[in-house]
């Protein structure tokens, strides 16, 4: 079903001018002593922001921060980025000391048309991620509209997410929730051969992801100590690399499905190999890892072999390292691939913040379609799953 996007809940007879709409954002940055650092998700949320506040309305907005877990830890106060949205946006913003209650609804009650008021950490209380009844609809009391922008945590059925969507008559998503959606489609109707690159820690994390992927790609990449478990799986040595035992099984159902649907999974043939995760520690290149050895990170030969792949895709989804790609030495698969990635003509996404991170140290991001903010989200949605925060906008 389709999900209706800003323009049309602006267009809608009567707009939204003088309306409470209620905006559930991803502001979920790094606060350090009170001051903002990274302020990449702020500025992502800016644009559904302002067209809400020059169509006139009331504009309330919410977000999560770190993890409270339920108690009102200053330290996840979303106080110091009230501040630093208000300096972005250019008009104040206020801040309410509670997301429901009296302070959220008085701060709401005294919202100019084209106003903004930033209610204080939603998970302070434990009714947000449990999706507690009472809970959403004290939120939804704050709001005549709603509109969800917080693509990163659409695969939550929160409150704020999914509680009370359903108690609000109006609701859209925001313009970063659909591009998000947008470019995501792109790798469950791809134009082919889709190349799938996963890296990361664990099989156990990735597992559904990577069953649904063999199926779907043309090609499927592994990277990262994930590999080392598919390695397993084929009786090669994998030396004292980060083998999950109890997921060989599981990674060799990962290649049979691969093989059903006459798609390839592609291994490291190469590693770059350490006694030692820890900088400074001596590496080799090998093919095959040697006993008292931990692949840290595909090799070069392994990394030419997915830039070709790259070369030859139509779409590209990437998510995950290929290696320890926080230590300099043990990056340059991660790297490569990063490169590979950006220089491809294919339609590419990339999630996850390490791939990401490794992206824009290329200094190529510009030329990647799409960066997703939301990690787990995107991974999910890419293995055809129903989002719940995708589903409650649905049918409004
Ligand atoms: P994930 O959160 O699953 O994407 O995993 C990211 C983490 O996997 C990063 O912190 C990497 O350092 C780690 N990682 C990637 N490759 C390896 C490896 N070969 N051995 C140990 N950790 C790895």
């Amino acid at each position: 079903m389709a999900v209706r996007d800003l323009s049309s809940l602006l267009a809608e007879p009567g707009g939204v001018a003088g309306k409470r709409v209620f905006v559930r954002a991803d502001l979920n940055v790094p606060v350090k002593g009170g001051v903002v650092g990274d302020d990449t998700r702020i500025r992502a949320s800016l644009p559904t922001l302002r067209r809400l506040c020059d169509a006139g309305a009331r504009v309330v907005v919410a977000s999560h921060l770190g993890r409270p877990k339920g108690t009102r830890d200053p330290a996840a106060s979303l106080r110091p980025v009230a501040a630093k949205l208000s300096e972005l946006l250019g008009r104040p913003v206020s801040f309410a000391e509670d997301c429901i209650g009296e302070p959220a609804e008085q701060a709401v009650a005294a919202l100019p048309e084209g106003g903004v008021c930033l209610l204080e950490n939603l998970r302070y209380h434990a009714g947000e991620e449990k999706n507690d009844p009472a809970f959403a609809q004290a939120l939804a009391r704050l709001a005549d509209a709603y509109v969800n922008d917080a693509f990163g945590t659409a695969h939550r059925a929160h409150a704020s997410t999914a509680g009370m969507v359903p108690l609000t008559a109006r609701r859209a998503a925001g313009d970063l929730m659909n591009v998000e959606l947008a470019h995501l489609r792109v790798v469950l109707e791809p134009r082919r051969p889709l190349l799938c690159l996963l890296g990361g820690a664990k099989v156990s994390d990735k597992l559904a992801v990577l069953e649904a992927l063999a199926k779907r790609a043309d090609v499927l990449a592994v990277g990262g100590a994930m590999a080392y478990t598919f390695l397993r799986t084929l009786g090669e040595p994998t030396g004292t690399s980060l083998v999950e035992a109890d997921r060989v099984a599981d990674a060799g159902r990962v290649l049979d499905a691969a093989k059903a649907a006459g798609h390839r999974v592609l291994l490291p043939v190469d590693h770059v190999v350490a006694q030692k995760i820890e900088e400074g520690a001596p590496t080799q290149i090998v093919k095959q890892i040697p006993d008292g050895w931990m692949g840290v990170d595909i090799g070069p030969e392994t990394a030419a072999l997915y830039a070709t792949e790259a070369g030859r895709a139509a779409t590209i989804f990437w998510n995950g390292p290929m290696g320890v790609f926080e230590i300099e030495a043990f990056s340059q698969g991660t790297r490569a691939v990063a490169r590979a990635v950006a220089e491809s003509a294919a339609i590419s996404v990339v999630g996850g913040g390490d791939s990401i991170a490794a992206v824009n140290r290329t200094g190529l991001a510009a030329k990647i379609t799409h960066l997703s903010t939301g990690g787990g989200a995107s991974l999910e949605y890419v293995q055809g799953l129903t989002l719940p925060g995708v589903a409650a906008l649905e049918g409004a």
